[in-house]
């Protein structure tokens, strides 16, 4: 892989080592939300191939750190937003699948009443990728397709292949 460590968001992610277990390198992405936004944007933008996003109808925005990403995304880019949620928090209909996470176990959940759409799959980091392949299916088995995943970072030897492809910024 080639990593892009050099990468002047690297200086204001903080790693936090053993969090939220021991073991976890913990990628503190919230300096960048506080002081560098809308480079962020950008970046994330800039990740994307030319006439992507005219294959895109919307965002798939997966909780909690997708949904700030998606929101400014979809600002800049016209597009609306599909809420990927934690259990309990959307009204029926929905649909739900249950995953492994690198540091114990989550759910995500989405409504299943929307008409099909083509779908960007929008979150912070993608790690072991159980929750953007969670994402992944719930969309499929709503009739959804899925063109890619855009996440600010990519650790990319914590996961294998992705159905789709994925654009990223940083990769570690
Ligand atoms: P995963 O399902 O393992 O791909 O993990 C993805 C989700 O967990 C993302 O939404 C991240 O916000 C969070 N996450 C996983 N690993 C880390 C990490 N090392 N540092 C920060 N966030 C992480």
């Amino acid at each position: 892989h080639v990593l892009n460590t050099d990468h002047p968001f690297w200086q204001i992610i903080r790693t936090v080592p053993d969090f939220p277990k021991a073991g976890i390198d913990f990628y503190d992405i919230t300096p960048l939300l506080r002081s560098h936004i809308d480079a962020v944007i950008d970046a994330l933008l800039a990740a994307l191939p030319e006439g992507l996003m005219e294959e895109v109808d919307c965002l798939g925005a997966v909780e909690a750190r997708g949904f700030v990403f998606a929101s400014m995304l979809a600002g800049r880019l016209g597009k609306g937003m599909i809420l990927l949620r934690k259990p309990g928090k959307l009204p029926p209909p929905v649909a739900n699948k249950a995953y492994a996470l690198e540091y114990g176990k989550d759910t995500l959940e989405m409504q299943n009443n929307l008409p099909p759409e083509r779908v960007l799959l929008v979150d912070d980091i993608l790690a072991t990728g159980g929750t953007l392949t969670t994402a992944y299916e719930l969309c499929q088995s709503a009739d959804h397709t899925v063109v890619g995943a855009l996440v600010l970072l990519d650790l990319v030897d914590l996961h294998g292949e992705f159905p789709v492809p994925v654009y990223t910024v940083l990769k570690a």
